[in-house]
Parts: structure tokens; sequence; C-alpha cells
């Protein structure tokens, strides 16, 4: 059965492969950009402009995704932004910044598909943390706490809208080549690599496989689960 999916920060990396891989199994799908959207990228994927850190902007893009797709039944939160430095350098602004996007937003949008889904007494909501959130990471005070809360803020809602046939679960993924990857020095991903028992980092497209699963029936008594996708980097997290 086709479902409306709302994917946050699709436009590109992460985001765009799993909003493809939604749009591949004949969903409609829609995504946020922030201006810098391409149709030609991916037709078929529907572009909404959102700042995820503007309340006003989420519940803009949420009514026209629901005017012109319906209303949401899977949230995929998935923007995020990193400004690593290390803890006794981090400022106020640095910190705050990466919590408002990549915790704050993503409850936004959560509490904003929430009614619908409650409506509808279905929905799938999914956040995309990251490896770090519970292995934590060096110069990534600010990452590691937002993406860790995604993990609280996800149990929360399993505890409250699990009657309503809505599960919330997390996707951890590890080292993915997108451009925050890219950003690495050569010789820090090759150290990373070593850690990784894979030994290599993963296709945005092992994400999206994650993310189609989890919306769909099969994983219906899913909830409240934490799913790395991190070739074995977290083990035991
Ligand atoms: P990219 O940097 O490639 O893309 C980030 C996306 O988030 C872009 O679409 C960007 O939009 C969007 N975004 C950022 N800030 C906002 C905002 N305020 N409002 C709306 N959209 C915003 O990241 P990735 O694809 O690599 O990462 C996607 C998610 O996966 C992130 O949450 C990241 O933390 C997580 N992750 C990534 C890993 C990796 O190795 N790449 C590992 C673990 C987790 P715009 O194009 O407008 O900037």
């Amino acid at each position: 059965m086709a479902r409306t999916v709302l994917v946050t920060g699709g436009n590109r990396g992460i985001g765009l492969a799993i909003a493809q891989a939604f749009a591949k199994q004949g969903d409609r799908v829609a995504i946020t950009h922030r201006g810098s959207w391409d149709t030609a990228t991916a037709p078929d994927l529907f572009p909404v402009t959102c700042d995820i850190t503007d309340p006003a902007a989420v519940d803009a893009a949420f009514a026209t995704v629901e005017q012109e797709l319906g209303p949401v039944e899977v949230l995929v939160a998935n923007a995020g932004i990193t400004d690593d430095t290390l803890l006794m350098r981090m400022s106020e602004e640095q910190f705050g910044r990466v919590l408002e996007t990549n915790l704050t937003g993503a409850w936004r949008c959560a509490k904003r598909a929430s009614t619908k889904m409650v409506r509808g007494r279905w929905g799938r909501m999914i956040f995309i943390s990251s490896v770090v959130g519970l292995y934590g990471g060096v110069g990534q005070v600010n990452y590691a706490a937002s993406k860790a809360g995604l993990v609280g803020m996800a149990r929360s809602i399993t505890r409250e809208l699990g009657s309503r046939n809505i599960t919330a679960n997390v996707v951890a993924p590890g080292f993915i080549e997108t451009d925050m990857t890219a950003k690495l020095p050569e010789e820090r991903q090759a150290e990373y690599k070593k850690a990784i028992p894979l030994g290599r980092f993963a296709t945005p497209d092992e994400v999206a496989g994650v993310c189609t699963w989890l919306a769909g029936e099969s994983a219906g008594y899913v909830t409240g689960a934490v799913i790395p996708v991190d070739g074995g980097l977290g083990m035991g997290h």
C-alpha cells in the first residue's frame, strides 16, 4: 500500500537515498530542502522548502504536503548538522545550533506529524541518529548529545503513541559516504576504517534499506529500537 512519506533534508546525502528508496517502492514522497533543489535530480520527489529550526516553516511544509500528497504517514527525521570542536572551545552558539537542528528540529517535525498519525491510527517515525550518539566522539559533545537525545525522544513517543499503532525508531548510522564524511581528512578516514569490523564506510542506500523496512508492515512490531547501520563499529552500545 502506497504511503505518504516526508524526509527532512531529503535533497542530498542519506536523506536523498532514503527518499528515492521510498519512491522506488511506489510511495508518495516529499522532501524538505532549504532552497537548493534541482527537480532534475529526482523528478518523482515532491520538494518543499523548510528550515526545521523555524516552527512556522515546519508547519507550512506539512500543510503543503498534506494538501498535495495527503497526511504524512511516514516521517523520516533525517536533517542534521555537525559543528565539531573540543568541549573547552565549544561556544554556546555551537552547542545550541546543533541541538536546535538535530534534536529540537526532529521533535518539531514529530510533533507536527503526530496529530494526523493519531487521527489515522497508523504512523511510522524514524529518527536518523548516529553511532556517535551512544559511542561518543572527540570534538562532538554537541552532536553526540543531540543524537543521543533522539533515542530518549523516540522511546517516549513509543510509550505515548504505541497504542495508536504508531512506531518510533532510531537508525544509528556509522560512517556513510556523504558530504558530511567527505569533509574528514584522509588520514582520519583511514583511522576510522581500521576501527570498523567491515573495514569500509557504508553507502547511503544501506541506510535507506533499513528505513523502508522499518516503515513497512513486516516491521510493525519493531518500536523504540535503535538499529545500528555501522559495519559493527558501535557493537554493544
Ligand atoms: P549532509 O550534510 O549530506 O546533509 C544534511 C541534510 O540536512 C541536508 O539535506 C541539509 O539541507 C539538511 N539540513 C541541515 N540543517 C537543516 C535545517 N536547519 N533545516 C532543514 N534541513 C537541514 O548529511 P548526511 O546525508 O551525511 O546526514 C544525514 C543525517 O544522517 C544527519 O542527521 C546526520 O547527522 C546523520 N548521520 C550521517 C552520517 C554520515 O556518515 N554521513 C553518520 C551518522 C549519522 P541543505 O542541503 O539545505 O543544507
